[in-house]
């Protein structure tokens, strides 16, 4: 008989499929609706911890470095990420300070850091799996940095007419850690690390739900 952990239900048709092992670079799709349902990824572990020690040596300078040099009316000023966030809060821009740190800075750090503790193993020698996984899942949907970019590119173009505008090293920083956070989201697969979470966990978790044990 099958182990009945190795089947897994399609997300679009619910259609029962066994989960095989793929060769490396291979995706397996519903037969009935053609829906993604899992892939084997060329990153290894050391492969995530890799570019998550990239992700956190970039950024002293991506939260500290200007992004842009402004010279206007003969006043020369900078701007980094942090400065920008504390300026929105100064003036009394609560909720659009709190959005963009959660968006640019503590998600797309909280992703780095998630990624780098599945990756080396220290979530699982913590048992803190389950709560890592949920936590990055969190995280991958809130790290934005790409819309930040795209809005500080927009403001420089409205800026360049009237001011003397130059790039700074943060800016660049910043679009490196872009495309790294950008290269996880996509490649950062979450199902071998699900499949280590014991199952004994799951039926305690059942026992002690009501709802599931009338
Ligand atoms: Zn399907």
């Amino acid at each position: 008989m099958s182990d009945p952990h190795s089947v897994i239900v399609c997300p679009a048709c619910d259609l029962l499929i066994e989960r095989k092992l793929l060769p490396m670079r291979r995706h397996a799709h519903c037969p009935r609706c053609h829906q993604h349902l899992y892939g084997r990824y060329a990153f290894r572990p050391s492969q995530l911890m890799a570019l998550t020690i990239t992700g956190f040596l970039l950024l002293p300078s991506t939260l500290f470095e200007p992004l842009l040099y402004l010279r206007l009316a003969g006043v020369n000023s900078d701007a980094n990420l942090l400065k920008g966030i504390l300026m929105l809060f100064g003036e009394g821009e609560l909720w659009v300070a709190s959005l963009v740190l959660w968006c640019a800075v503590l998600a797309p750090v909280g992703l780095l850091l998630g990624i780098f503790a599945l990756a080396s193993g220290l979530a699982k020698r913590w048992h803190m799996l389950a709560p890592t996984l949920k936590a990055v899942e969190v995280f991958r949907h809130w790290a934005m940095l790409e819309v930040y970019i795209v809005s500080l590119m927009v403001a420089l173009f409205k800026l360049i007419d009237i001011a003397d505008v130059r790039l700074g090293g943060g800016l660049l920083s910043l679009g490196i850690l872009m495309l790294l956070n950008m290269t996880l989201l996509i490649l950062f697969d979450p199902a071998p690390y699900w499949e280590r979470i014991p199952l004994q966990n799951a039926s305690q978790e059942l026992d002690h739900d009501p709802d599931q044990c009338p």
